[in-house]
């Protein structure tokens, strides 16, 4: 690890003020990946502006009845409060999907959106990687790709983005809230916070240096009757997802969907929102029939690597049962 100079920030515009004067400055949320990775070398910071006691760790209703999750919330916190489990259902289950609960104990909301990938290439400094370095290659292209991108990649990078907190609130149609050095704040809607790897594979997402994450806002439609957030893995607990969906609908009277919303995680480099599939879905009778034309819709534009085109059957299963448990028909 680098040397590095500490400071406590007394406000948002403190630590929005202390990082960008500095190009190797960092904000210290949780400091669950940021932590590890100033540990192994794979990044490293000048300095440190450490903002946990900043207040901005409140969850409450906004004035359009939809819900503002203050970005220094614990991920624990988000998930247990009251609101977010009775009203969004479909963001608790995916955040308790996600890491341990001591590791949920300590990550932040902003820190979840800001988390890195977990590409095994990425966290190896002796191997090439457009991510850490770039210019460099990226050393998954030619090599183990089976937890890869199969939607979204390019030649400069393959990974995919690790949290399954954010899979939900892109289904969710959640907005992020900035503060920038300019002195004003900024809403990102959140399909396009996160970004598809460019030449500047370093960049995962759209925000400029020394811009901090303040909240997280939720529209009031929160799917709470029928949602579910399905994910699968290598193993039960503590694991990445190889495929994740978050599935949220809403019928009408007459029991037919009338919006639907799909995103999905582990298949790109950022939460994939299933545009095609939810196109598929409206007007359309709950069941196998309508669900299988939709994840089929979806994965037909499936770009598979050279070991993960077992990720396309995947999807289209994943994104079938995720349907069925939403609308309660399995
Ligand atoms: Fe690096 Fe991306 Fe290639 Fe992984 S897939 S080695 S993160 S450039």
């Amino acid at each position: 690890m680098n040397p590095f100079t500490y400071a406590r920030a007394g406000s948002a515009e403190d630590a929005v003020r202390r990082v960008a004067a500095e190009p190797g400055a960092r904000f210290l949320g949780g400091g669950t990946n940021l932590i590890d990775l100033l540990k192994e070398g794979v990044m490293s910071a000048d300095a440190i502006v450490d903002v946990t006691r900043l207040e901005l760790r409140d969850i409450a209703e906004t004035e359009d009845g939809g819900l503002r999750l203050g970005a220094l919330a614990k991920n624990t916190a988000t998930a247990n409060h009251e609101l977010v489990r009775t009203r969004y259902p479909l963001l608790s289950q995916a955040i308790l999907a996600g890491a341990t609960m001591q590791l949920r104990n300590m990550a932040t909301n902003g820190g979840n959106l800001m988390q890195r990938t977990r590409c095994n290439y990425f966290y190896d400094t002796a191997l090439p990687c457009n991510k850490r370095e770039p210019g460099s290659g990226c050393g998954a292209l030619e090599g183990l790709n089976r937890t890869h991108a199969i939607f979204g990649h390019s030649e400069h990078c393959i990974a995919v983005h690790p949290s399954d907190m954010c899979i939900a609130l892109a289904a969710l149609d959640a907005t992020v809230h900035v503060r920038t050095p300019q002195g004003g704040m900024r809403s990102i809607a959140f399909e396009d916070f996160h970004v598809l790897p460019t030449a500047r594979a370093d960049i995962d997402n759209q925000l400029a240096h020394g811009e901090l994450i303040e909240a997280i806002t939720l529209p009031a439609a929160g799917f709470a009757r029928h949602h579910h957030y399905l994910k699968v893995r290598d193993r039960a607990s503590y694991a990445f997802a190889l495929v994740s969906v978050a599935a949220a609908l809403d019928l009408d009277a007459g029991g037919r969907i009338r919006e639907a919303r799909l995103a999905m995680g582990g298949v790109a480099h950022k939460p994939w929102r299933a545009r095609a599939a939810e196109r598929a879905l409206r007007g359309q009778a709950p069941g196998e029939a309508a669900f299988a034309a939709a994840a089929q819709a979806e994965m037909a534009a499936a770009r598979p690597l050279e070991h993960n085109a077992y990720k396309v059957e995947l999807g289209r299963h994943a994104i079938v049962r995720a349907l069925h448990r939403a609308a309660g028909t399995a």
